[in-house]
């Protein structure tokens, strides 16, 4: 298990956020290449028509397809196919904020949701141990109630993050 402090790891997630990659140290896991139902497209990938997608009609907007067990139309024998050009959502992905923000900030709890919270659980702990990690819980739920009151619906983990910034 890997140990990282809070604001640490929210220092490494901004970072990664801006240089387009988020670094987890992901092993040989796939969880989300496996479990999440909906790995959406930017507009400029969508238009690419490079991506195997279909249109999502909750979220209106294209997301890669799935083979019949669930797993990215890309996962093959356990890795991906297009690892060098994967979708941004792929490259920006870190499991570990679903360990940060508590599940009940979201509208739509989904199995997959619940499977990366557990699996990041497994794989990172996320401990208080510098001093600004007293006040990152703080930050976080300001931003999650400025978040709230702006949708009135679905509070996205990304959205409270990207709040919380600089
Ligand atoms: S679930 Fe987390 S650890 Fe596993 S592949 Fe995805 S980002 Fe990496
Ligand atoms: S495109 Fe690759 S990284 Fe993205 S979900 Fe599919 S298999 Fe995983």
């Amino acid at each position: 298990m890997i140990r990282m402090g809070l604001s640490s790891w929210h220092r490494h997630w901004k970072q990664g956020q801006k240089q387009q990659q988020a670094d987890v140290p992901c092993g040989t896991c796939t969880l989300c290449c496996r479990c999440w139902d909906a790995m959406p497209l930017t507009e400029e990938e969508a238009d690419s028509g490079i991506y195997d997608s279909h249109v999502d009609k909750a979220l209106n907007a294209k997301v890669l397809n799935r083979q019949e067990n669930g797993h990215c139309t890309y996962l093959q024998d356990e890795r991906c196919t297009i690892y060098s050009h994967r979708p941004q959502a792929c490259r920006l992905f870190d499991c570990r904020v679903y360990q940060v923000l508590p599940l009940e900030w979201f509208a739509h709890i989904t199995p997959a949701v619940q499977a990366l919270k557990e699996n990041a659980a497994q794989r990172f702990e996320l401990v208080t141990k510098e001093p600004s990690d007293a006040t990152f819980h703080v930050r976080m739920k300001q931003a999650a109630e400025v978040v709230s009151q702006r949708t009135h619906s679905t509070i996205s983990a990304s959205a409270v993050l990207h709040q919380m910034q600089p």
